[in-house]
């Protein structure tokens, strides 16, 4: 651990000074982070997204990883798990990655022993599973990563009370949704597929619900988990900003105590 954060020292803060953009995924020094795909922007504009800009973790103008592609969020998931190494439980964790990202599955892969993937609908992926119904025995992973796919499923407190009784006790979890700030409570609408009501309301056509921030931690605890929220106080100023990540993102970090 010490020497992970010397190697990245001198890495960012080498000649005169000079910050660099840090990705903790490749650690390119050339790389720069690209604002969100066009893509997002004009379906939000088509559709009068109602919360446009209230993510509280999308850095709309610093998204992607020139590099590798990472996203935001991939890049503060890859900087945490880092630090967890030399701890324990995480050098021997068995793991199971939801719906992986590509830049973070391609780096975490060969870090743990022993480490498996899964998705409702991918083929490359080494369990095809419903998240409300995992064919997994109680208390069988150490840790998991379930990250924007809460949004998706129809009942989510079933998929939150499925990922607690895979982990194992003292097991821990990223767990992350959609969050606008813009919402006190969060909005559902599992009956209405209309592509047009979706991306004006959840942002993105297959979304089922936009999160609040308080009702997402309500979801978590009724699951019976341990939550920590972690936040640019607890990271610091500097790798937030290094990294790209808006200033509001949390990095959700559930327990199974
Ligand atoms: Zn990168």
């Amino acid at each position: 651990m010490i020497r992970f954060f010397n190697q990245l020292k001198i890495r960012l803060f080498n000649k005169e000074n000079q910050v660099y953009n840090y990705c903790p995924l490749c650690e390119d020094p050339q790389t720069f982070f690209k604002p969100i795909p066009d893509f997002y922007i004009e379906s939000w504009k088509k559709h009068q997204y109602k919360y446009f800009g209230s993510g509280e973790m999308i850095a709309l103008k610093t998204y992607s990883c020139s590099t590798c592609g990472a996203s935001d969020r991939e890049r503060l998931y890859s900087y945490w798990i880092l630090k967890q190494f030399g701890k324990k439980l995480f050098d021997y964790s068995k793991v199971i990655h939801f719906s992986p990202e590509a830049a973070l599955e391609n780096q975490i892969r060969s870090k743990f022993k022993f480490y498996e993937t899964a998705d409702l609908i991918s083929d490359a992926v080494n369990h095809r599973v419903d998240l409300m119904k995992l064919p997994f025995k109680d208390n069988t992973y150490d840790f998991f990563i379930c990250s924007h796919v809460l949004e998706h499923v129809i009942d989510d407190k079933i998929a939150v009370k499925e990922l607690y009784r895979i982990l194992k006790p003292g097991g821990r979890g990223i767990l992350m949704v959609p969050i606008s700030l813009a919402l006190k409570n969060t909005i559902e609408d599992i009956e209405n597929e209309d592509e047009y009501f979706r991306w004006q309301n959840f942002g993105q056509f297959d979304h089922l619900r936009l999160y609040a921030h308080d009702d997402y931690v309500e979801l978590i605890k009724n699951a019976g988990f341990c939550l920590d929220q972690l936040d640019k106080t607890y990271f610091g100023n500097k790798i937030f900003k290094l990294m790209g990540l808006k200033d509001s993102s949390i990095l959700y970090i559930v327990e199974k105590k």
